[in-house]
């Protein structure tokens, strides 16, 4: 089944986050062949630092390119020092935003139920959520991968029901250059259909992107995997080059 919209999203983390960081990123990416008719959409999540000016810099790219946030806070406004509102994110023009990265939920103590109130915000703010999920190294040992997607999802997504894109990033395969195998991906994008089916989604309508140490080596094996609807890139995506060699690869695979 391999109709559903395809993404390839970097996420630079606390990297790429000067202004001239984000003008070389765009030279790369408007001298690069990448078409205004690409079937599969890219995002960038550079930092906060530079959110508008990347957005700025889409109106006069030659390719069609979304901007992400790397989080948001679930307040609407406040005493809340250092954090960023959905109402700026949009006042910016923003249309997606990552959220329960796994570095957020083991760095910043990051809920289920915080993430829950984030994609709800985004949601009503009419902001797609990258919403990321995965189990730990300890979890896949234990045998608990479907109870802890199982946990992420059922409580992240409660009282949503649409305008999602899921993203499964095992926590050991994230920045470690050990990318899950097929077999684990395919098992898994398949459990996370089934959760999404039985809390009411269309599971069949809904992205599924794997992230953990994608590069353009392992990008067409993985791309051609069932159920995989294109990449979260944190490492290979710091590379403007590298990361368009992986969205041609999508490109060329679907
Ligand atoms: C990520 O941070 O979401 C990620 C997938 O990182 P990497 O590609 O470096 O594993």
């Amino acid at each position: 089944m391999k109709n559903r919209i395809k993404y390839c999203i970097a996420n630079f983390k606390m990297n790429l986050g000067t202004q001239t960081d984000i003008m070389r990123y765009f030279t790369v990416l408007n001298n690069s062949k990448i078409t205004d008719n690409t079937q599969t959409e890219i995002i960038i999540s550079p930092p906060f630092t530079v959110l508008n000016q990347a957005i700025m810099l889409t109106q006069v790219s030659t390719t069609n390119i979304e901007i992400a946030s790397q989080n948001v806070n679930d307040n609407d406004s406040g005493a809340f020092t250092g954090e960023i509102s959905v109402e700026m994110l949009k006042d910016c023009g923003i249309n997606y935003a990552i959220v329960g990265h796994s570095e957020r939920r083991a760095h910043f103590n990051e809920t289920n139920k915080q993430i829950n109130n984030k994609n709800k915000i985004l949601i009503s703010n009419a902001i797609t959520p990258i919403f990321c999920i995965g189990e730990t190294l300890e979890e896949r040992n234990n045998g608990l991968i479907e109870k802890t997607l199982t946990n992420q999802i059922v409580n992240g997504l409660n009282a949503i029901n649409n305008n999602i894109i899921l993203a499964y990033e095992p926590v050991w395969a994230i920045g470690t250059g050990e990318t899950a195998t097929s077999e684990i991906i395919v098992e898994a994008h398949q459990i996370i259909r089934n959760i999404l089916n039985d809390i009411g989604f269309d599971g069949e309508k809904i992205s599924i992107l794997y992230g953990g140490s994608v590069n353009r080596n392992n990008a067409k094996e993985l791309i051609n995997l069932n159920d995989v609807d294109g990449f979260l890139i944190g490492g290979a995506s710091l590379d403007a080059e590298h990361f368009f060699d992986i969205h041609k690869i999508i490109e060329e695979n679907i």
